[in-house]
């Protein structure tokens, strides 16, 4: 049998929502043959820089898949939306978050640009909500949503995403719950937020909470990101790799 092809992982933003370390907030880029368009996983405030930093072109961008609806996680949305106006894009531009994101997506937008929700576009910007439980294709992605334990507003999600014959999972921002276990039995790279080494933070994972479930956890490869200074500051066990802003990685 042929290999199948690598996916190919950018962490154009590993940071958390405080620019620790001078990083950009979450945004990782997600390239595969097997995909008409790149994908992003979450898209923070920061996005449009974190891409172009890195060479990728957010016009390019066919799908944004959200973990949860905080600034750092979503904040981008409004930009790449209106980068896209202005450049004249053509292509579909799908948005996939939970419940909420719709009404979120828009408020935001209208917040911070004023009609910008309401103008006629070139591109078809079409919204997925997506619920626990229920499996959904985005943009040729499968993917599967896990309910995390983190309030933002609407329900926060963890992902686990079928691309090219291979499973990426994303804790996204989570107190550590089972579904972490859940969400990535058998993946082929897990994306854990690390946020701090062992200090108890409600509602976000830890370093120590991924070191005490390491046997629950059945993925094939670990990469931390979400770090605080804290966190930035420690050596993690060489089996667990800290993301940096521009590291690519293949899965
Ligand atoms: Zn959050
Ligand atoms: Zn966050």
């Amino acid at each position: 049998m042929p290999e199948t092809a690598p996916v190919t992982v950018t962490f154009a933003g590993s940071g958390d929502a405080f620019g620790s370390g001078g990083r950009f907030q979450a945004c990782i880029h997600l390239r595969h043959q097997a995909l008409a368009a790149p994908v992003l996983l979450d898209c923070g405030a920061t996005s449009l820089a974190a891409l172009r930093r890195c060479g990728l072109d957010p016009g390019e961008i066919g799908a944004v898949l959200v973990s949860h609806l905080h600034g750092d996680h979503f904040g981008g949305l409004p930009f790449l939306i209106l980068d896209g106006q202005f450049s004249r894009r053509t292509a579909p531009l799908t948005i996939a978050g939970p419940a909420g994101t719709r009404q979120r997506l828009t408020a935001a937008m209208e917040c911070m640009f004023p009609g910008s929700s309401q103008v006629s576009r070139r591109f078809d910007l079409r919204v997925i909500e997506l619920a626990p439980g229920q499996t959904a294709n985005v943009a040729g992605i499968t993917a599967e949503p896990w309910e995390a334990s983190h309030p933002s507003g609407a329900p926060a999600l963890i992902l686990r995403l079928a691309l090219g014959g291979k499973v990426i999972a994303y804790t996204g921002d989570t107190a550590w719950t089972p579904a972490i276990a859940a969400a990535s039995r058998d993946a082929d790279l897990l994306i854990a937020e690390a946020y701090y080494w062992d200090k108890p933070v409600p509602h976000h994972l830890r370093y120590a909470d991924l070191t005490e479930h390491e046997t629950e956890i059945p993925a094939r490869r670990i990469v931390l990101t979400h770090m605080s200074a804290d966190m930035l500051a420690r050596d993690p066990h060489p089996a667990h790799e800290p993301a940096r802003d521009g590291l690519t990685i293949t899965v």
